[in-house]
């Protein structure tokens, strides 16, 4: 069936505006996720948000385990965040010029993490195509190597499936990629320490810069094995290439300093480059790029390699950013980290009790829960879990007052606002989830 057919519209507010937003937006929304195409009905329009809620047009409260897909880690609302923000705003939302809270963000991501130097942007999508501009630009080589099942934002050269066999060049994973933007993209499979020493055998002089997810949560959450982003960033230097590290979802998510602070840090190493996004935006429009001195010197105006944006490090994402990051104290991971256990151990319980193979897979404080045998290593892996169990899953939740993500490929998110009301709320539901599932 088309994917834009007109839906039925329910009776509610909701199912009118999807009916009116059909109408006049591809699919009724603006970004494909949100339309529910994966689980079937009408999503949600919300009206508002406060703390671990949603408000939706129709009055229905739900807790929020979207979190809008990982920005809001303090929850919505927050009245400090929201203070601060509104101050910026009555100073003007936007100038075209430097501003203090640019160097006060870029000051705070350079102390928690391993960059040198960041350089803003307003998408996770900018961050990750200007940080593989920069590779090339640095390296003088063109080839990228990426993952299957590692989402990076819509860049076309990223939007790539894996070809006909292991260390063959990407074909366009979407109309619209010319074969010309994807055939310098190699696509391998996940935690393959064994393809990834072929692809750099036969490839390694021509490889700008290898990109992943620092911990994949676009495919679910799959974790690297131990030691695998290490030996991803080994085998770069190795062959002059750059380890690119994207932390769009990670970053400032699973601990204060990302991934890096599970993997990198411990280890004593650090990528090359690094993306972030969500978290750093505090709900606005920010992201990020940073890395070796070296690398980002190479940067207009510092260097030859050209980068801008209109919107770039605006005053009123920068300062809610910033306001966000701040109040992010290890308290609020810790609190994250016990409620993300509690859902934890409570959905394997009632999937247990009805007999639904499933796993339960996180890093620091991200995770998700596969309808699949585990453990989930990789695409193919992922690609096993039940999507029409997890729609029924989904929709048994969301009657009950929780707004999952409307995919089974994805994180479940949870915020410093999920007290245990909230908290208690999803455990209520998840037995009538798990037995409408089975
Ligand atoms: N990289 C990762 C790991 C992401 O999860 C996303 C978005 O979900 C992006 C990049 C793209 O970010 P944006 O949607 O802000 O363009």
């Amino acid at each position: 069936a088309p994917t834009d057919a007109h839906p039925p519209a329910p009776p509610t507010a909701s199912g009118e505006l999807f009916a009116r937003a059909h109408a006049v937006t591809p699919g009724g929304v603006n970004s494909p996720v949100r339309a529910f195409n994966a689980v079937g009905g009408t999503p949600r329009f919300i009206r508002s948000a406060s703390g671990a809620r949603l408000t939706d047009v129709d009055g229905n409260d739900y807790v929020d385990l979207i979190c809008s897909w990982g920005p809001m880690l303090l929850g919505h609302a927050h009245p400090e965040v929201m203070a601060q923000v509104q101050a910026a705003v009555a100073r003007g939302t936007s100038y075209g010029t430097p501003t203090e809270p640019e160097v006060l963000l870029a000051e705070e991501i350079v102390a928690r993490t391993p960059v040198d130097k960041v350089r803003f942007v307003s998408s996770g999508t900018e961050a990750t195509m200007s940080a593989i501009r920069l590779a090339r630009g640095f390296t003088g080589r063109d080839v990228v190597v990426k993952f299957a099942g590692c989402y990076h934002g819509h860049v076309d050269a990223l939007l790539a499936s894996a070809g006909s066999g292991l260390a063959t060049f990407a074909v366009p994973g979407t109309p619209g990629v010319p074969a010309s933007s994807t055939e310098l993209t190699l696509v391998l499979p996940y935690n393959d320490r064994a393809a990834v020493e072929k692809v750099f055998a036969e490839h390694g002089d021509r490889i700008a810069c290898l990109v992943t997810e620092a911990s994949p949560g676009n495919m679910g959450v799959v974790p690297p094995e131990p030691g695998f982003n290490r030996f991803l960033a080994e085998t770069c230097t190795r062959h002059g290439a750059l380890f690119v590290s994207d932390e769009v979802m990670t970053g400032f998510r699973v601990t204060r300093e990302g991934q890096w602070g599970l993997d990198g840090k411990a280890e004593g190493w650090r990528p090359d480059l690094i993306t972030y996004g969500k978290v750093m935006g505090g709900g606005f429009p920010a992201a990020a790029f940073g890395g070796r001195a070296d690398v980002m010197s190479q940067l207009s105006p510092e260097g030859p390699v050209y980068q801008a944006g209109t919107l770039s490090g605006n005053p009123v994402a920068t300062t809610a950013g910033l306001a966000t990051l701040r109040l992010a104290t290890d308290e609020v991971y810790a609190h994250i980290g016990a409620a993300a256990e509690t859902i934890k151990v409570a959905a394997a319980e009632a999937l247990t009790t009805v007999g639904l193979p499933h796993v339960v897979q996180a890093t620091g404080t991200m995770f998700s829960v596969f309808l699949t045998e585990g453990p989930v290593r990789d695409f193919e892996d992922a690609s096993r879990t039940d999507a029409p169990a997890y729609a029924a899953f989904f929709h048994a939740m969301l009657e009950r007052g929780v707004y999952l993500p409307p995919s089974a490929y994805e994180a479940w998110f949870l915020s410093a606002a999920h007290d245990d009301r909230a908290v208690q709320t999803v455990l209520d539901a998840l037995p009538h989830a798990a037995r409408a599932a089975a």
